[in-house]
Formats: C-alpha cells, structure tokens, sequence
C-alpha cells in the first residue's frame, strides 16, 4: 500500500491540461442540470470505433469526468443519451424506448459521422436513419471517430464547466 502512494506522489496528474471552454450554444435544457451530467450509452449500430474514443474520453488521459459528466448503468439514472453509431432496423425501437426511459429535461448527444447523418453507412439495408431520425438530438459531435478530445468538448456543452 505505501509503495502505491509512493507511486502516486512520483507519478503526479497524468490528464492533459483543461482547455477552455468550448465555443457553441450551450442547450437551454441543459443549464438547469447545474454542471452535472449522468450520461447512458447507447450503441445503436456502431463499428465500435466511436466507443474506444468513448473509453478514451472518460480516461486518466482526458478525464471527462471532471468536467461534471458521468457515464451510468441505466436511462432512468440518466439526464442526456450518449448514440454512437447509425440507427439500425433492429435498435431504432430500442432507442426510443431507452430516450423514454430517461426522466425530463432529457438530452441527446450523437457522436460520430455514423450518428450524425448515417456516415459511411448511409443508403444501405438494415439502417433506419441518423440520430436524429429516431430521437430528438441537441449536441452532434462530428468526426469517425471523433477524437477524445472532441467527445470531452462536446460533453462540456452539456456542463458548462
Ligand atoms: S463514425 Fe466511424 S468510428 Fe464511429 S461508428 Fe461510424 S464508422 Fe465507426
């Protein structure tokens, strides 16, 4: 145990310096969230390309979490869904299902081309659409995948922090 503190004390913040706060209108349903958001993946047809940008956003590296946003187990926990990935046949249902799951004010952030406007996936056969299609969206973060630094900005959006 004392050698893990020891460890610790050498290794010191390993998180890249917070920039500033990103430019963009913050969603008005946001402000009354006080700079805390529990956020709920939901993968809707993902290469899974977007979630390792995910797991990267919420690392020691990016640390998301210091800007107040959290990632949760259920909808019902959450304030804001975070879709990666186009909207399949088969998760179009479920994702409205899981967006009525989450108590008001509810948020959607769409992260990625995919979630965006269906990416390199538009046009073909199981794809319901964007985001957007199935459930109101109020942040899209663009890119494929978007880079950590992008999800953390995008979520900063959401937390005014
Ligand atoms: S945006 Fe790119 S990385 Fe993300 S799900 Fe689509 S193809 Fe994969």
């Amino acid at each position: 145990m004392l050698s893990l503190w020891r460890k610790i004390r050498r290794t010191g913040r390993v998180a890249e310096s917070a920039p500033p706060l990103p430019d963009g209108e913050r969603p008005e349903r946001a402000v009354v969230l006080g700079g805390s958001v529990q956020i709920r993946h939901v993968d809707a047809g993902s290469c899974n390309g977007c979630e390792v940008e995910i797991g990267s956003a919420f690392g020691p590296v990016y640390d998301g979490e210091r800007y107040g946003a959290r990632l949760v187990a259920s909808p019902r926990h959450a304030d804001a869904l975070l879709v990666t990935g186009v909207v399949t046949r088969n998760m179009a249902e479920p994702l409205r299902r899981t967006f009525d799951a989450v108590p008001a004010p509810k948020l959607v952030v769409a992260v990625g081309d995919c979630a965006r406007d269906c990416g390199v996936f538009a046009g073909a056969y199981g794809v319901a659409g964007a985001v957007r299609d199935i459930v109101p969206v109020d942040v899209e973060i663009p890119g494929c995948p978007p880079r950590p630094e992008a999800i953390v900005e995008g979520l900063r959006k959401l937390t005014g922090r």
